[in-house]
């Protein structure tokens, strides 16, 4: 008997597509993308039902049915999804380092320490030892040295910030050379004249935009120069009748005249990829090697930590820019610094830097590891959701992003959805609308979902997801 009203009472719930014809309903499309209003609707549905298989038949009030009572219901949940403006979303495009989507994602152990450090009181600027101020690059100072081989280091706010200040220092008034071939704009803001630019250093182009020879430098250096740079041209390559002058060379050039010279290095890492099975990517040891006296880089990039920008290198170039008042404007936060400190240490074992940083994790997954997981994601959609996709596993391709490994193109696997009942577009709009939002790439009639960058449990919200847009029609 019991089971029997319960199966009417269930029967009694109304359906999402109902519900949204109803004009309160309708008036809330006005505010929220239809992705986010039906699953709204639906946690409010879901909750009623629960309320239903607990309940005794008796309890149940038919007030709770009514489309009154579920908007409220669905209101509230809406309002407590807005809380956040920033927020988690899926990132199925496959690029690692994704500039738009936060770039690196921080290790669980360096999350913990961040957390730690975050709620209570900490030595950020304290020397325990001698019981009074303390400077805060000490935390991070002694492992960068240990694992890169420099004298002395400096984290500022990001790279930007490292080579303005680093110029700035070492060069304001005069003449910094540089390739012409290595003038890049990075990501639409970051261009290396505007930054010099602004660093008070004056700009001395050389060579041509295909090729610079060693001579255009020694050639250019003069009474007023003051350093030379060297450029990573991270998002960009130039083929065919192309030349740079190596960084040894330089470095070299450079300190026959008395001069220091500097690289910035975009994506530093400190893993040489070719171990790995990876193209070849400059590392930090390599540049310092070569004879650089200042060497920058970003601390989400390769390095898979938090936004910062790293300059190591030789203690007489590395000490006027702790002393440069503008390092007190591009002060790296408490935050970061236990962020990057802990993801330093994972460093301390290359191995386990590889297996436990979750930027080195994905670049480095292997094409098995990656079929299966499409494998794997294609069966749970198929399961769980009822009609309107078809799902398949593709092969094809990923970037790591983030101006890193710039060329270069991963083979991946990809579950590739066919929308049957909209757009490829139209199904786009729709994920970028759901809770959490999903990124993902479009290609040829296609909605691709690029196994490489989802985490676990992604897996579970993609096919809850996929599975409200196929029941909203
Ligand atoms: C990314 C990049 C920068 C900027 O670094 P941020 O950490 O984003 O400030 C500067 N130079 C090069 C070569 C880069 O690749």
């Amino acid at each position: 008997m019991r089971e029997n009203s319960k199966k009417e009472l269930f029967r009694k719930i109304p359906k999402v597509d109902e519900l949204l014809k109803g004009e309160r309903f309708g008036k809330l499309l006005e505010n929220y993308s239809r992705g986010h209003l039906v699953s709204a609707i639906r946690v409010a549905l879901s909750s009623l039902r629960e309320k239903i298989k607990e309940l005794d038949p008796s309890a149940v009030s038919m007030e709770w049915f009514t489309p009154e009572a579920i908007y409220f219901q669905v209101e509230e949940e809406l309002s407590r999804r807005e809380e956040y403006h920033f927020r988690r979303v899926i990132n199925a495009t496959g690029v690692v380092i994704h500039t738009n989507l936060g770039r690196s994602l921080l290790a669980p152990v360096v999350m913990e320490h961040l957390a730690r450090v975050a709620g209570s009181y900490s030595n950020l600027e304290y020397d325990l030892d001698a019981g009074g101020r303390g400077i805060r690059y000490v935390h991070v100072q002694r492992l960068l040295c240990e694992l890169t081989g420099a004298e002395d280091a400096l984290v500022v706010n990001n790279n930007a910030g490292a080579v303005l200040i680093a110029l700035n220092s070492l060069a304001s008034g005069r003449e910094v050379i540089v390739s012409r071939g290595e003038l890049v704009e990075i990501g639409g803001s970051f261009r290396i004249p505007d930054v010099m630019a602004w660093s008070g250093a004056i700009l001395k182009e050389v060579g041509t935009t295909n090729k610079t020879h060693p001579y255009d430098y020694e050639q250019a250096i003069g009474e007023q120069t003051g350093l030379l740079l060297k450029v990573h041209t991270s998002n960009f390559r130039l083929v065919g009748f192309v030349e740079q002058v190596p960084g040894q060379e330089v470095a070299s050039i450079a300190h026959k005249n008395d001069l220091p010279a500097m690289e910035d290095l975009g994506s530093g890492n400190f893993i040489d990829f070719r171990t790995l099975g990876l193209p070849s990517e400059p590392t930090v040891q390599q540049a310092l090697k070569d004879g650089m006296d200042v060497v920058t880089f970003s601390g989400d990039k390769l390095l898979g930590g938090p936004q910062a920008g790293v300059i190591l290198g030789k203690k007489k170039y590395i000490e006027p820019i702790q002393k440069n008042p503008l390092n007190r404007a591009l002060r790296i936060d408490k935050l970061t610094l236990a962020g990057l400190e802990a993801t330093l240490k994972l460093y301390e074992d290359p191995m386990e830097a590889v297996s436990r940083i979750p930027t080195l994790q994905m670049i480095t997954q292997s094409p098995e590891t990656l079929k299966r997981k499409a494998v794997s994601l294609r069966r749970r959609l198929m399961n769980g959701v009822r009609e309107g996709f078809s799902f398949q596993v593709v092969l094809s391709t990923s970037r790591v992003g983030g101006g890193a490994l710039p060329e270069e193109a991963l083979p991946t696997y990809c579950v590739a959805v066919t929308p049957l009942q909209m757009s490829e577009t139209a199904l786009e709009e729709r994920l970028r609308g759901s809770d959490p939002p999903v990124i993902v790439r479009v290609e040829e009639e296609r909605v691709l979902l690029d196994v490489r960058t989802l985490l676990e449990g992604d897996a579970k919200d993609l096919v809850r997801i996929f599975s409200d847009i196929s029941d909203a029609g």
